[in-house]
């Protein structure tokens, strides 16, 4: 029973054959060098941590980058399409403590488990650029960006306050704190402490960073209001309040220096170095500042200052207003945070809602600066609105807000009292962490002192600085390479004595700050890169991942492209143009997590349905960009309908493989197809009949109506209602759609559903296919366009049947449909309108109109307007594809 068994869809079989293929074809992928005449296009996903398991979510991921690469390829662009390995961190020392077995072992050998799991699923990776940025060969570049930096200013030493993960017993980054807990232990609430860190000095590219939001239209609107929040800049004036009795001065901050003739207090952050010097002679002031200091501690751990029940004890000094020689009471306050701004405010019950509340709980004066400028009713304090005038402001009197904050900046510049100023909330980059897996940082002190007690950058010469193997990993806190004598221990490349080298490691967002440049040119030992192939390929024209990296990689790496422009690496000022961030998948309406026990394995699916279908349902469930929740009955639908196509597409190959010559008159669709060129496909197609029946039999489609009845002539044109038209104008419609998507709306899941309606409408038209009611070549059009527009979805039934259908070549590089507009066009049926029973007017709609379409064409239909003007019509009447009849009074 040869037919039945060929006529089961075996994905395994498939899928297997074409693994072994694709295998054999190492440069299949691979992109052609910068002098391709092609346009280039570089399609990437976020490079994923190798924690040995790609999840459902990967594998999302990656189905959508890789179903964009391979339409682009088909499309004639020059693609890169690479992946690698985002590989230094804490997960390998946490593995390592637990299964003894050494960081990068466990590291090489998860990638190498992911690597087979992404080939099984057929996604199309440039293997030859692949980066895994735990080799030195990668991580050796990471240290030479931080000494390039370090030579420009941007990257410094300093002890700081920092967030302390006891989870993770290292540093984190600001951008690594959500909500006051570690980013990667959501549970785990983050300490601060005081360390001596290393800090990329971002601030210095803040403006900029925020006006480069501005020109990226092609990201999401949610990332970059995101962005611009955390880079929050504040335009403002920076004022000195005199301290009474001392030549020392309180430089404040304020957003609204318009309203400075109603401070009636200065508040400073616990930590502000007059409040030390106060408490130095109060021993009262001092334990209630450090009762302050400690619930802002616990506010900051949670993650909200902002949200903190606000206590303030007053000094019992007193402040200058620097415009009137007032006096004002200085308070020491929990929610003055000593790193922002200058760590002191001027504080304006009146107008501000936070000093209100502070004045109305200690009976701090209310003095009102600022009245509106129309509705007196709107005066209620605090009136924090700028669209009012000054009052009780002396000399300002009269002046609006916008004038007065002018006016007051100018005087404070003349008498050097203070100035306008910006300032950011974006905090300088901490990247010492104190763990074992990630880049060293290339610095060392001279035990003889010979650059001070600075420390000593390590020559380029020397680099890279290898991170020892054989380590053991404790959690003793510390670098654990500190207790790795043959690292620590080292010569100063200045003078020669003994030195130490620094024991922290980079922060492993260095890592993925630039990987995608050196996707550009992978191998290169002697630079990152090189600029001219960056040149090429940068922008990246669509990254795809998630929105978690919003504010963490998306910051990061636009401001690492910045760092190498001013270094002359780069030309571009962004690294991406295009932004993607895809839904998450979950299960039975929750993440999926192996605590819930709701985790989807891919290669289970895989499996069980095939990668083509595993891929397939994860396009079809939901819009890309929203949450998908994992059905496994959907994939086996998925599955099924494959089938179809699998069965209908051999069933008829025959058929179109014997119209393959025609198929080039075919190409591009002309529909002006002369007589001429219809002869000659006739011609052609009974020349061949011979070598058609041997293919015929070679293939054993030996049932008779499959032989017989196939004339190979067009069927006629003109008729829009052959079975030919009918399925060429779904055909276009489907290819116009689907071209579409993939140019703008990324609305992936209706592009599968309408391959399903499309395959549904060949389904029902089986009959007539068989019988050969539709020509050869336009079996064939249909046929390998269905193909094509399959193979960005399922890669190896695509393949297949291309093969199937006698397709030349790799179907990766077969050119991507047209939709000619013609063939798509719904045809139109006329409708006849009565009026009172009274033949009035034909209107035409297309063929499937609705009643509602049919009614508003019949009632703008000049005959019928002309006629019901002036009358009531009480009643319509459609009678959908037949007639409308207007009732008139
Ligand atoms: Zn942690
Ligand atoms: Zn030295």
């Amino acid at each position: 029973m040869a037919d039945e068994k060929e006529l089961r869809y075996d994905p395994a079989a498939i899928e297997e054959k074409w693994l072994k293929r694709w295998a054999a074809d190492p440069k299949l992928y691979a992109a052609e060098p910068a002098e391709s005449n092609k346009p280039k296009y570089y399609v990437l996903e976020m490079l994923p941590y190798p924690s040995g398991q790609l999840h459902m979510g990967h594998v999302r991921n990656y189905a959508i980058g890789d179903a964009l690469a391979r339409q682009m390829w088909m499309r004639g662009y020059n693609v890169l399409h690479p992946m690698g390995w985002d590989a230094f961190g804490l997960p390998a020392e946490n593995a390592a403590l637990k299964n003894n077995t050494p960081p990068r072992e466990w590291t090489l050998s998860n990638i190498a488990a992911m690597k087979r799991q992404m080939l099984r699923l057929g996604l199309g990776y440039d293997w030859a650029t692949e980066v895994t940025t735990c080799l030195p060969d990668y991580y050796r570049w990471n240290q030479w960006f931080f000494l390039r930096m370090y030579e420009k200013g941007l990257v410094y030493r300093k002890k700081s306050k920092v967030n302390w993960c006891p989870e993770c017993a290292t540093v984190l980054a600001n951008e690594q704190v959500v909500n006051g807990c570690c980013w990667r232990h959501e549970e785990t609430r983050v300490e601060q402490r005081d360390l001596e860190q290393w800090f990329l000095r971002i601030t210095a590219y803040a403006q900029e960073l925020l006006d480069g939001l501005e020109k990226l239209d092609g990201w999401p609107e949610k990332v970059r209001t995101m962005q611009r929040n955390w880079i929050g800049r504040s335009e403002g004036t920076e004022v000195d309040f005199g301290l009474e009795r001392s030549t020392d001065k309180i430089r404040v901050f304020t957003t609204r220096v318009d309203t400075i003739f109603g401070a009636t207090s200065v508040q400073l952050a616990p930590e502000h170095p007059l409040v030390a010097a106060f408490a130095e002679a109060d021993a009262k002031l001092k334990a209630q500042v450090a009762e302050l200091l400690e619930e802002q501690r616990k506010a900051r751990e949670a993650g909200d200052v902002g949200a903190i029940e606000k206590h303030g004890v007053a000094t019992g000094r007193f402040a200058l207003n620097p415009y009137n020689g007032e006096r004002v009471p200085i308070w020491v306050a929990n929610y003055i945070l000593m790193d922002y701004g200058t760590g002191a405010i001027m504080s304006v019950p009146a107008h501000d809602e936070r000093d209100f509340e502070f004045a109305n709980k200690y009976g701090i004066e209310i003095r009102q600066v600022i009245r509106p400028v129309q509705d007196e009713n709107r005066a209620k304090l605090p009136f924090c609105a700028e669209d009012g005038v000054l009052v009780n402001s002396g000399a300002y009197n009269g002046l609006t807000c916008a004038e007065a904050q002018k006016r007051l900046q100018k005087v404070a510049a003349q008498q050097e009292f203070g100035e306008a100023k910006v300032i950011f909330r974006l905090k300088d980059w901490g990247v010492s962490r104190q763990r074992y897996w990630g880049t060293p940082i290339p610095m060392l002190y001279c035990l003889s002192h010979c650059e001070g007690d600075g420390p000593v950058a390590v020559p380029d010469d020397q680099l890279p600085v290898i991170l020892p193997e054989k380590i053991e990993i404790t959690q003793q806190g510390g670098s654990p390479l500190g207790r790795v004598p043959s690292f620590v221990n080292t010569t100063c490349p200045k003078c020669g004595s003994p030195a130490r080298r620094e024991t922290d490691t980079m922060d492993t967002f260095v890592d993925s700050s630039w990987y995608f440049y050196r996707y550009t040119d992978a191998k290169n030992a002697k630079a990152p890169f090189d600029s001219a192939a960056a040149q090429y390929w940068f922008p990246i024209d669509q990254y795809i991942g998630g929105v978690e990296h919003a504010i963490l990689h998306l910051i990061y790496s636009r401001f690492w492209t910045r760092m190498m422009r001013d270094l002359g690496l780069v030309k571009n000022d962004e690294p991406v143009r295009r932004l993607f961030t895809q839904g998450m998948v979950i299960k039975d309406g929750a993440k999926m997590s192996k605590s819930k026990g709701n985790v989807v394995s891919p290669d289970d699916m895989v499996a069980r349905y095939g990668a083509d279908a595993t891929r397939m349902y994860a396009f079809f469930a939901a819009p890309p960009d929203r949450d998908l929740d994992w059905q496994e009955d959907g994939v086996a639908g998925v599955s099924r309908f494959l089938g179809r196509v699998w069965r209908l597409t051999t069933k008829h190959a025959a058929q179109a493989r014997s119209a393959s010559i025609e198929n080039d008159v075919l190409k591009g669709h002309d529909s002006s197809r002369t007589e001429e060129q219809m002869t000659v496909l006739k011609e052609n197609d009974s020349s061949r009949t011979e070598e058609q029946e041997t293919v015929l039999k070679g293939h054993d489609f030996s049932r008779a109506e499959e032989r017989e009845g196939n004339s190979g002539a067009l069927a006629p044109e003109g008729n829009l209602a052959s079975p030919s038209a009918k399925l060429r104008r779904k055909l276009h419609q489907t290819i116009a759609k689907i071209t579409q998507d993939f140019e703008g709306r990324w609305h992936f899941n209706t592009c599968v559903a309408a391959i399903m309606e499309l395959v549904n409408e060949l389904q029902d038209a089986d009959a007539q296919l068989a019988a050969g009611e539709v020509s050869k070549p336009v079996v064939r059009e249909l046929l390998t366009t269905l193909v094509l527009l399959l193979a960005p979805f399922a890669p190896f039934l695509a393949a297949e049947l291309w093969e199937e259908l006698g397709g030349e070549g790799s179907v990766l590089h077969a050119p991507w449909p047209k939709s000619d507009p013609e063939l798509a066009r719904e045809d139109e049926i006329e409708i006849p309108v009565q009026i009172n029973g009274k033949l009035t007017a034909v209107v035409r709609v297309a063929a499937g109109s609705d009643a509602k379409v049919i009614e508003t064409a019949a009632l703008a239909n000049e005959k019928v307007r002309a006629r019901t003007a002036g009358k009531n019509v009480a009643k319509v009447i459609v009678v959908p594809g037949r007639a409308v009849n207007l009732v008139v009074k």
